[in-house]
């Protein structure tokens, strides 16, 4: 027997490591397991050069809840340790590397989020445990080793008759951390972190149909055939998966595996996704995954189902914030890489060069799949904008590299569904939409049924009008205005309308110059003239003979603060509409030629309440009262 003190500075690290990971105790488990998959790894590989003369078989990890001792196994089948062995990996090493640790972390505060996220190894034992055994045959001719430390630097070493090979590591389960004795949290614990080991782990036994056992039929008392019970026998209950399906080739997948493991990995998750993305380089770094492009959903259950991070199959975190673009951080998958610096603060990790290019990497693959996609099937592409759409946009948005990339693909679907690229709706609508200046005006709508009456009129004059109804469309009009000359997006119900309309020069105005002077302050007199501009416009006698228009630039600032962007602040804008008034329609003139001022004054109201009313502006008491009027009118 052996006796001695752990070489640390710290009087007792133990208090220490667990004030700190307060928050994370729960990892020690996959620090365990992750040891326990290295030492069988390792031994595989032993064998395979030659250098371990033993028999491989089929090792697991096994997991076991002694609830009456109150103690964790974690057994392993791997290499071991001799006696000699744990004294250099155990007490030296291990012990440094978690004063290390602390050192590091001790200052950090912010950072908790992080501590997780490093991996601590065999001593997070101690967050959980108030004494920890290691019994341990090595794959060498040697006796086995038994260590035990209750926390203290000071641990025995003993020799021990353990035969077969590999590790058991038995945790004292402390008194305040008796969760870790329950069977449903430690089967929650091995499904969030395990479920995708590299070596298969094994929690209890559970009960199945019996292969080899064929039912007979048998005969009751009145003759009536069945089939006797099925024989069911106890199998070890593995619980994890070790082959998923991003560690295979792509050549040995067919679109019915992708599809069968989107559900392994969200089985809450009853919509099946739009399309995957297999990742796989492995140079200047290593990084194998598979990205899903989900359907759009409302349930927000399933949006919370996120890409996940796997190191070596080892679930890290569903934060991939800086490592995925931020754009495609609505996208589900999983990503696995070895490279990633996992021990490292978020900040750091955004600097981080690799990380940069495995973003970088990652945009790539998204856009050249959705490119690939808009080329080989377009009319599947364009069933599926409508739920990809937010993402392409964010995209071309935030990442200058995606924009020049989807600029070919991002689609631009008209009110009456036919989708244009950019570049096909400014061949299409070329000659028809360019007002005097030789501004290139792309009519669009936000809204079908709140902005019909203006989409009819922009159609009656054969303009074609596209639907931009995503929340941050706004931006993206704004970006395209800027990046090419003389494109002017103008919604169906804005003021820069007029200028196209306008251009239809043959349209006589039947009033008068001096009429129109008379007209104008009648109307000006009875709108509220804070809000509405009053402009008198000849139109077709058939179109609306009043009509609310909204100045684009002040309802696109208002919407882009909305949104956000840097227009943060401009929340307060004021409303402002023009009122354009068709001096051309019959009840203009009656409004001109009405003898009594009531009369006009009631013409008037009811007829700028109308035009409210089609652009959603009327509400409340207006309402009541418009409604009551009418119901009057009509008696
Ligand atoms: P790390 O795994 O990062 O090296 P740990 O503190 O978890 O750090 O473990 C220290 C060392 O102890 C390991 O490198 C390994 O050599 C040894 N070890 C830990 N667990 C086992 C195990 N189950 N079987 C064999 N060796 C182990």
């Amino acid at each position: 027997m052996s006796k001695g003190s752990i070489n640390v500075s710290v009087e007792n690290i133990f208090p220490l490591i667990k004030k700190f990971l307060y928050s994370d105790h729960e990892i020690f488990l996959r620090e365990l397991i992750s040891n326990a998959t290295d030492a069988t790894t390792k031994l595989k590989h032993l064998i395979s050069i030659g250098e371990a003369k033993v028999e491989y078989g089929n090792p697991m990890i096994e997991i076991k809840i002694d609830s009456k001792k109150k103690r964790l196994h974690i057994i392993d089948q791997g290499i071991g340790m001799t006696a000699e062995e744990v004294e250099k990996y155990i007490n030296q090493i291990a012990f440094s590397g978690a004063e290390e640790f602390l050192e590091k972390y001790k200052d950090d505060k912010n950072e908790t989020g992080v501590i997780g996220h490093f991996g601590l190894g065999f001593y997070s034992a101690f967050m959980v445990a108030d004494k920890v055994e290691i019994i341990t045959k090595s794959f060498k001719e040697e006796p086995a080793a038994h260590w035990t430390c209750d926390g203290s630097p000071e641990y025995t070493l003993v020799e021990n008759k353990k035969e077969e090979r590999g590790t058991e590591i038995i945790l004292h389960i402390a008194e305040d951390s008796k969760e870790f004795l329950e069977d449903p949290k430690i089967r929650e614990l091995l499904t969030k972190y395990n479920r995708f080991n590299q070596v298969p782990i094994k929690f209890g036994t559970k009960k199945v149909n019996d292969p080899d056992f064929e039912p007979k039929t048998i005969k009751d008392k009145d003759g009536k055939e069945s089939k006797e019970p099925h024989k069911q026998i106890e199998v070890d209950d593995i619980i994890n998966n070790t082959n998923p399906a991003w560690t295979k080739k792509p050549a040995d997948l067919e679109d019915d595996d992708y599809k069968n493991f989107y559900r392994e990995l969200y089985p809450m998750q009853f919509e099946e996704s739009l399309f995957h993305i297999h990742l796989n380089v492995d140079y200047p770094f290593n990084l194998t995954g598979i990205l899903y492009f989900p359907k759009l959903t409302q349930n927000l259950d399933v949006q919370k189902d996120r890409i996940q991070l796997y190191q070596n199959q080892v679930f890290v975190t569903d934060n991939v914030e800086g490592i995925v673009p931020d754009f495609l951080q609505m996208l589900k998958g999983v990503i696995d890489s070895p490279d990633i610096p996992l021990n490292v603060s978020r900040s750091y990790l955004q600097a981080d060069g690799a990380v940069k290019k495995i973003s970088g990497y990652i945009t790539k693959k998204v856009a050249d799949k959705l490119s690939s996609l808009f080329k080989n099937n377009r009319e599947d592409f364009e069933k599926k904008w409508n739920d990809i759409k937010v993402i392409i946009e964010y995209g071309m948005l935030s990442e200058e590299k995606f924009f020049d990339k989807a600029k070919k693909f991002a689609l631009y679907p008209s009110v009456d569904d036919k989708f244009y690229t950019f570049e096909e709706f400014l061949k299409e609508t070329k000659d028809a939409q360019t007002d005097k200046e030789g501004n290139h005006i792309i009519l669009y709508a936000a809204n079908k049924d709140a902005q019909h009456s203006y989409i009819q009129e922009a159609k009656n004059k054969g303009y074609e009008v596209l639907l931009l109804d995503s929340p941050i469309v706004s931006h993206l009009m704004q970006k395209l205005e800027t990046s090419e000359e003389k494109i002017r997006f103008t919604r169906v119900d804005s003021d820069h309308i007029d200028n196209l309309i306008k251009k239809d020069d043959n349209v006589i105005s039947k009033l008068s110059d001096e009429e129109k002077e008379k007209l104008k302050p009648m109307i000006e007199e009875s709108v509220p003239k804070e809000t509405y501009t009053v402009q008198l416009e000849a139109m077709d006698s058939n179109a609306s003979p009043f009509l609310i228009t909204v100045p684009e630039f002040m309802r696109r600032m208002k919407e882009m603060s909305a949104t956000g962007g840097g227009m943060m602040g401009m929340g307060n804008l004021p409303e402002m509409y023009n009122l354009v008034v068709n001096t051309n329609h019959e009840l203009v003139s009656q409004i001109l030629n009405t003898k009594t001022e009531q009369k006009r004054k009631r013409l008037i109201k009811q007829a700028f309440d109308l035009a409210k009313l089609s652009q959603n502006l009327l509400h409340g008491e207006e309402l009541t009262d418009f409604v009551k009027r009418s119901y009057e009118l009509i008696k």
